[in-house]
């Protein structure tokens, strides 16, 4: 099989092949190793130095479900004996001594790691511009940001640099830079893969999950990550295998459209900074019209159905975030991992001067705003009155569930944006997740599909389901993914 043979097939598409013997699990590899070495995005801060030594060949069998595939993963995921710096400085030099649970698994179903990829700098971030190893560029347009901050993992699977990637959302991270870059991103329900060795960044929040081409490969490797962890006390066992999804048709899925998340009139995002209208043209205009697919796929659109309290989801995940993380990175201190600046006079001086050099612009900020948002004097007034408006919008989705079967949104407000367009406006950026944070907080799972382009760059639509609905969402996903016909090789340079 020629090598853009094997670009052109799909994870699962490979997975077979693989296991009927039509190609060897070493020559995907292969493939793949050589367009991540000359990848020209800044996709990979490391790729495997060679195939590993182990990879599946021939007749994959049940032992090795994922028959050798190449997987990109986030460089946050601890992976023994390779770096991994949660795209930080702080972590400059650190090597793991384990590896992340869902990365365990996915490499004992047999995927082969192909490299770590580029991300925003402990995950904070919507644009991959608050990385150590610097920006990652978007493959449909090189000037625009491929989002973040799984920005590296969904540029690599969308210009065909890998065949699958695995991410974390912790307010859209999986979700948004998906949209920007046209390929697939689900966060499953909260607690169904482990946290186990991924590095910190709001506990309560951050969800791993796949980046793929579609549904189907989405499907497939969700599989193979879900399940309780002895090592994570929020992981869950999921209460079902997860299936390949099948569905054809929306009969009776009744989808529900919230005006607070879909650019509707009452007053999206104000105390946010929206000014009312927030959703870009062009982006409705692909969310409306695959809407109306899935009616003409049998699905009931339902509009009346409301979040009264998602625009304020974004003020509460930025008091929740960051006090979550001013607490997690709080281990980072020039003693135990990476980084020690040198030249101190004492300990105090040690910790300050590492930190300083250590930390990006944007963690320190966090930093600051977690700190003071968990003080003494100030715990009720935000981190208290924050989780209360979590409490209050998880409660909205169960009773928006009891109407509808899923809520349906834009997954971002704008398509890819200019490189440096919002470096230096954080209100802008943090806006990017605006109908993604509601889901997060709620802790439900989400998928974001490509249902169109707007000005030759591709629209994501959101689909959101009640706690472990992951294999109706992946049917609805994948109904509606054949309707749409979406056609992502354009960004596979
Ligand atoms: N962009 C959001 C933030 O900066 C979400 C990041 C994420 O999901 N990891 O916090």
């Amino acid at each position: 099989m020629s090598a853009a043979d094997i670009i052109g097939l799909s994870a699962i598409e490979a997975a077979r092949e693989i296991a009927a013997g039509k190609l060897s699990a070493g020559e995907m590899f292969d493939a793949y190793r050589a367009r991540a070495v000359s990848d020209e995005l800044n996709c990979f801060t490391w790729v495997a130095p060679e195939r590993p030594g182990d990879i599946a060949v021939g007749a994959a069998g049940k032992d090795a479900p994922l028959a050798g595939v190449p997987l990109a993963v986030k460089d946050l995921f601890c992976t023994v004996g390779v770096p991994s710096q949660s795209g930080s400085r702080i972590l400059e030099g650190y090597e793991p001594p384990y590896t992340a649970t869902a990365v365990r698994r996915l490499l004992q179903a047999g995927a082969s790691l192909l490299g770590k990829t580029n991300q925003d700098e402990f995950a904070m971030g919507s644009s991959n511009e608050n990385s150590a190893f610097g920006p990652v560029l978007n493959p449909w347009d090189r000037t625009r940001v491929p989002g973040g901050s799984s920005g590296g993992s969904a540029a690599a699977v969308a210009a065909g640099l890998a065949p699958w990637a695995l991410g974390t959302d912790t307010g859209g991270s999986i979700r948004q830079p998906a949209a920007l870059c046209g390929i697939v991103g689900l966060k499953p329900t909260y607690g169904s893969v482990s946290r186990y060795g991924m590095i910190a960044f709001a506990s309560s929040l951050d969800q791993a999950g796949p980046l793929t081409r579609d549904v189907t490969d989405a499907a497939l490797l969700l599989r193979h990550m879900v399940g309780a962890d002895p090592c994570d006390a929020t992981s869950l066992e999921f209460p079902q295998e997860i299936e390949l999804p099948r569905a054809e048709h929306l009969d009776g899925v009744r989808l529900g459209v919230p005006a607070e998340l879909t650019g509707g009139s009452t007053g999206v995002g104000v105390d946010a900074g929206f000014d009312g209208e927030g959703i870009e043209a062009g982006v409705l205009d692909a969310f409306r019209s695959s809407l109306n697919r899935a009616a003409a796929l049998g699905a009931e659109i339902v509009e009346s159905v409301s979040l009264p309290h998602a625009p304020h989801a974004l003020s509460a995940y930025y008091v929740l975030a960051p006090a979550e993380a001013s607490s997690n990175l709080a281990r980072f201190d020039g003693v135990r991992y990476g980084l020690r600046t040198q030249g101190a006079e004492d300990l105090l001086e040690m910790y300050e001067r590492t930190r300083h050099d250590g930390f990006g612009a944007e963690v320190k900020r966090r930093i600051m705003l977690g700190t003071y948002a968990l003080s003494a004097g100030y715990y009720d007034a935000y981190y208290g009155r924050a989780q209360r408006v979590r409490t209050r919008i998880a409660e909205d989705f169960a009773r928006a569930f009891d109407e509808v079967d899923f809520i349906v949104t834009p997954t971002t407000p704008t398509i890819a944006f200019a490189l440096g367009e919002k470096t230096s406006d954080p209100l802008a950026m943090y806006l990017n997740d605006y109908c993604t944070v509601p889901m997060s907080l709620a802790g439900i799972p989400a998928i974001s599909i490509p249902c169109g382009l707007s000005d030759g760059l591709p629209v994501g639509l959101q689909i959101a389901g009640p706690v472990f609905s992951e294999n109706r969402l992946l049917d609805a996903a994948y109904a509606l993914e054949q309707a749409l016909g979406f056609d992502g090789s354009k960004a596979r340079v």
